[in-house]
């Protein structure tokens, strides 16, 4: 199994978080960058590869963010690594409107083949997720000739400006950033663990006010698309219950709206399926991917129906840098590395030793509201004890002993309580383990 640059798999600590030579190079960071932006661990990176970071003060810590879920194959994968090189030294950009190469063609192929589906599908490739939504929802205005483009409570599907109108989030992805553009509506989720009607059959009254408010309020044949994140991503793995998608997806079909699978976090293998609509056998007309797509290069794509993809006018899409030849070679590679050493399985079998500790932890500890997730995406949704009220002072104390400890752990969720795990799926198992114990630990100090 392609493990990158051959670092050694152990977590190890030389100096304290930050070392020295980090806290001198976050000074100037301070100096020289914006401080719109944030940082969740502030050690200043050397190397990383398998389930590791190295930090310039040879600290090595066990890296359960992959990046935000795009280094699913590791860093600086061997496949990666040598086709990236290659493409490097043949040519590093031609625009592909303007003249074609290969890597483009066979990532489209690889997409249309990947996705779910077996219908004729096109892709077309941009440079983030972002990009591709907005591309996603040009693509479905165009093609049904209506406006409307219906989005869900916690969704989040990028920082531009249409796709910051889709987040639902205010803080911090939208704050004074407005106005926002028009025509995006926003229905209720699907959210089993702060959901009222949960302890009933959830799907269906959750997706009855849904399409309720889409007839009353906006009018089925007004809009483009539903564009939904089959697991919410950034507000903690929420797990829609079960039948709310294929409700929406059944629902799009009989009024002539497309269902656009926003996979951007939940592709490439990390859920335990290639993509989180399979498991319920859902086949979005559209599905956007980038994060996974490229082992940490910056390329994303629309895949879709045939039809729907022919029938936007030539030249009506694309962008200088989208589908670079040098993203698209480290795509084939990391593509190649997912499907040769089976990491759709390997999400599956670290998924699973990750959901069994959680589910320990939560039975000691009664921070814990919510365990949930799929694969190598899971979730702790930390709470008040005998409440469901959010605790994020815990969230951050847990993360805070967790880096101090040399684990990087991410959080997330509307409400700023959840801890997320994304390790990279070629993490070997005792550093997942060992990234667990300590988990375990911060939450018995918190
Ligand atoms: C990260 C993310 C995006 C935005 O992708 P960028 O590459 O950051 O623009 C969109 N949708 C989902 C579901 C995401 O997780």
């Amino acid at each position: 199994m392609s493990s990158g640059p051959h670092i050694e798999q152990v977590r190890k600590l030389l100096t304290q978080i930050p070392g020295p030579k980090s806290q001198e190079l976050i000074e100037r960071r301070a100096e020289a960058v914006s401080a719109s932006l944030g940082m969740a661990i502030p050690v200043v990176v050397q190397k990383a590869g398998g389930g590791v970071i190295v930090d310039v003060d040879g600290n090595s810590i066990i890296d359960m963010g992959a990046g935000i879920a795009v280094v699913n194959v590791g860093n600086s994968a061997d496949r990666v690594v040598k086709n990236v090189q290659e493409q490097v030294e043949a040519f590093t950009h031609t625009c592909f409107m303007i003249a074609p190469y290969m890597g483009y063609i066979q990532v489209c192929e690889a997409l249309n083949r990947l996705t779910p589906g077996s219908h004729k599908k096109k892709s077309v490739l941009f440079n983030s997720g972002a990009e591709a939504v907005e591309n996603a929802v040009k693509i479905s205005r165009k093609f049904t000739k209506r406006q409307a483009v219906v989005v869900f409570e916690h969704g989040y599907h990028g920082r531009t400006n249409l796709t910051m109108a889709m987040t639902a989030k205010n803080m911090p992805y939208k704050d004074g950033f407005g106005p926002f553009a028009p025509e995006v509506y926003r229905m209720p989720m699907s959210y089993p663990y702060r959901c009222d009607s949960c302890s009933g059959p959830c799907q269906e009254s959750v997706l009855d006010t849904v399409l309720h408010k889409i007839e009353k309020e906006i009018g089925a044949g007004n809009v483009a698309c539903i564009v939904i994140e089959p697991i919410l991503g950034e507000s903690g793995f929420i797990v829609p219950c079960k039948g709310f998608l294929p409700g929406l997806a059944k629902f799009c079909k009989e009024n002539g709206i497309l269902f656009v699978a926003d996979e951007v976090q939940t592709g490439f293998a990390r859920t335990g399926a290639m993509f989180a609509c399979e498991d319920e056998g859902v086949v979005p007309d559209l599905i956007t991917t980038a994060k996974g797509i490229a082992g940490g290069l910056p390329l994303a794509g629309v895949t879709g129906r045939a039809d729907v993809m022919d029938s936007i006018h030539a030249s009506g899409l694309g962008g200088t840098f989208g589908g670079s030849p040098i993203a698209c070679a480290a795509a084939l590679g990391a593509i190649a590395t997912i499907e040769e050493d089976s990491l759709v399985e390997r999400a599956r079998v670290l998924g699973l030793i990750m959901r069994q500790s959680l589910e320990a932890m939560k039975k000691k500890y009664p921070i814990i509201g919510d365990v949930r997730g799929r694969g190598s995406m899971q979730a702790l949704e930390l709470v008040i004890p005998g409440s469901k009220e959010p605790n994020p002072a815990a969230l951050s104390s847990v993360i805070t002993y967790c880096q101090q400890n040399g684990v990087l752990i991410l959080s997330a969720g509307t409400y700023g309580n959840v801890i997320r795990l994304l390790p990279p799926l070629v993490m070997p198992e005792h550093l997942l383990k060992e990234a667990l114990e300590i988990l375990e630990q911060g939450l018995a100090q918190a």
